[in-house]
């Protein structure tokens, strides 16, 4: 370490230093940076990039994006013409809050120096599981977080030999990079541990959309649930995927998408209390345990609005709004945030899944007194050329006549709806009042009866009958 080197010296300003750079951490820079508060802000990433869009990343291997810096959202230049200082290939590896200090490693060099803070906040989010697979370092084997990884993937579809592929786990960045590769003409092999792809959805709705997705998927597609992979087999690179039933897969690459955890080690060591998942506990400004320290975006637990209970949803819509809040919270206003509904949107060629609440798996969990209504209907007027079937799924608790959760996939307009329940359940509404909601109709775009307001019909006709 350089000999008690202070990085920054002190002055009157407000030293704000932030770990991690993608969502969380830029979104609390580019708030205080607008802000009328005095201080003087250092952005550490590990990275040499920040502020990019992961969620584009799909969307670019698939072709879309054909230049990967479009998915980029704002430049370290763009904040330090503003007077934010972006280091780059910086990794914090320890925070010492009794003397307000952080160590930060040159990830090239290896030196370490200190850097103290009035303020810090952690926004180091998440990485990907990877699962002890045998030979799971030969080549060709990845995972999907950051934009050098989307790189490495598009480059290795891109290559002529390249027609096979697997992809370890059915969530939806595993569907995202499903659609990425068909539309891509290979063909896929996604293998799904548990007996149903998409677990965020009840099993019978993600069966249905797993059912789509092969019935238009031209033969390329080949979803195998209820199977692990145990061994990859290859020279240098990987060639073949072997399963826990002995299912042998040839393969040109893998992706292993099982999902992601919290990259909260450094605040553990701190002292920081950490939750759900091992995720960062904090209060609804996104204060930690410990003075002056905040955390924001996917390193943080959540607390559910419907269930009441913590959890650990790591979303960039979320990491977004967490972030302005901190940002106030960091400059001595006063903002709160409620919490989350886990919201969410994918779409598999042409085909969009969504939720938002609980399904009715997780609310019979909670001890809900659970009732639905699941339905499939046109989503604009049947003899519009275009209309499309979308089949929607509404959870209700019986006795408090409460909103719960909305689930909505097909080929028509399913967020609409699903953001629709959403404002509902944020509402905190009963059925009966949601069903006098005034929606829009013309035939271009719904039914009379909207397809939404049929499921919450349904509802209200059982409840009264029994
Ligand atoms: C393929 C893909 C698709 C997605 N699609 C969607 C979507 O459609 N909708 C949606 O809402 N969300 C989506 N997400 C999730 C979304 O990208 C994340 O929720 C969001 O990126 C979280 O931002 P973050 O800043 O909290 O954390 P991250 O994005 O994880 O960024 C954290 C940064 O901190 C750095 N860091 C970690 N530790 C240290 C350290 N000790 N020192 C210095 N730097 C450190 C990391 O290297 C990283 O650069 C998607 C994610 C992926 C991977």
């Amino acid at each position: 370490m350089d000999n008690n080197i202070a990085e920054n010296s002190k002055n009157d300003l407000q030293k704000i230093v932030i770990i991690g750079g993608v969502a969380a951490g830029p979104k609390i820079t580019a708030k205080l940076l607008r802000s009328n508060f005095a201080c003087q802000i250092d952005l550490y990433t590990e990275e040499d990039m920040i502020s990019y869009s992961s969620c584009g990343l799909p969307y670019f291997i698939e072709g879309l994006i054909e230049d990967p810096q479009r998915l980029i959202v704002r430049r370290p230049e763009q904040f330090e013409e503003k007077g934010a200082k972006i280091h780059l290939n910086k990794r914090c590896t320890k925070i010492i809050p009794e003397e307000k200090k952080v160590l930060i490693q040159d990830t090239k060099s290896g030196i370490i120096k200190e850097v103290f803070y009035d303020k810090l906040a952690i926004t180091t989010g998440a990485r990907p599981i990877i699962p002890p697979i045998e030979n799971v370092h030969l080549k060709n084997i990845f995972t999907l977080r950051k934009l050098q990884d989307g790189i490495n993937i598009k480059n290795k579809i891109k290559e002529k030999e390249t027609k096979k592929a697997v992809i370890i786990g059915g969530g939806y960045i595993g569907i995202e990079i499903l659609e990425a590769f068909y539309k891509n003409d290979l063909e896929v092999f996604m293998i799904e541990q548990n007996p149903h792809i998409l677990p965020i959805f009840d099993p019978e709705i993600s069966d249905m959309i797993k059912e789509s997705i092969v019935d238009i998927s031209n033969g390329k597609v080949h979803i195998i649930t209820d199977d692990s992979v145990v061994s990859f087999e290859g020279k240098d690179k990987v060639e073949r995927v072997i399963t826990s039933k002995g299912q042998i897969i040839d393969t040109d690459l893998v992706v292993i998408a099982v999902g992601v955890i919290p990259n909260s080690e450094i605040a553990k060591d701190a002292g920081i209390e950490l939750g759900f998942k091992n995720a960062i506990r904090v209060n609804n400004r996104m204060q930690t345990n410990i003075k002056d320290i905040y955390a924001a975006g996917d390193c943080i637990e959540n607390f559910h609005l419907v269930s009441k209970n913590y959890c650990w949803i790591p979303l960039g819509s979320s990491a977004n709004k967490e972030g302005r809040c901190a940002a106030i919270n960091i400059s001595g206003q006063y903002d709160a945030f409620p919490g989350v509904l886990g919201s969410a949107v994918t779409r598999y060629d042409g085909l969009t899944m969504s939720l938002t609440g609980l399904t009715e798996t997780d609310a019979k969990k909670y001890g809900f007194e659970v009732i639905t209504s699941t339905m499939t209907k046109k989503d604009k007027a049947g003899y519009m050329p275009d209309a499309e079937n979308i089949t929607i799924k509404l959870v209700v608790d019986k006795r408090l006549r409460k909103i719960l959760g909305a689930q909505a996939f097909g080929s028509g307009d399913a967020d609409k709806r699903v953001n629709t329940v959403a404002s509902a359940i944020m509402a905190d509404q009963t059925i009966d009042e949601f069903l006098h909601l005034d929606m829009t109709y013309a035939p271009p775009f719904s039914t009379a009866v909207d397809p939404l307001l049929s499921a919450a019909l349904v509802i209200n006709n059982q409840i009264f009958k029994s």
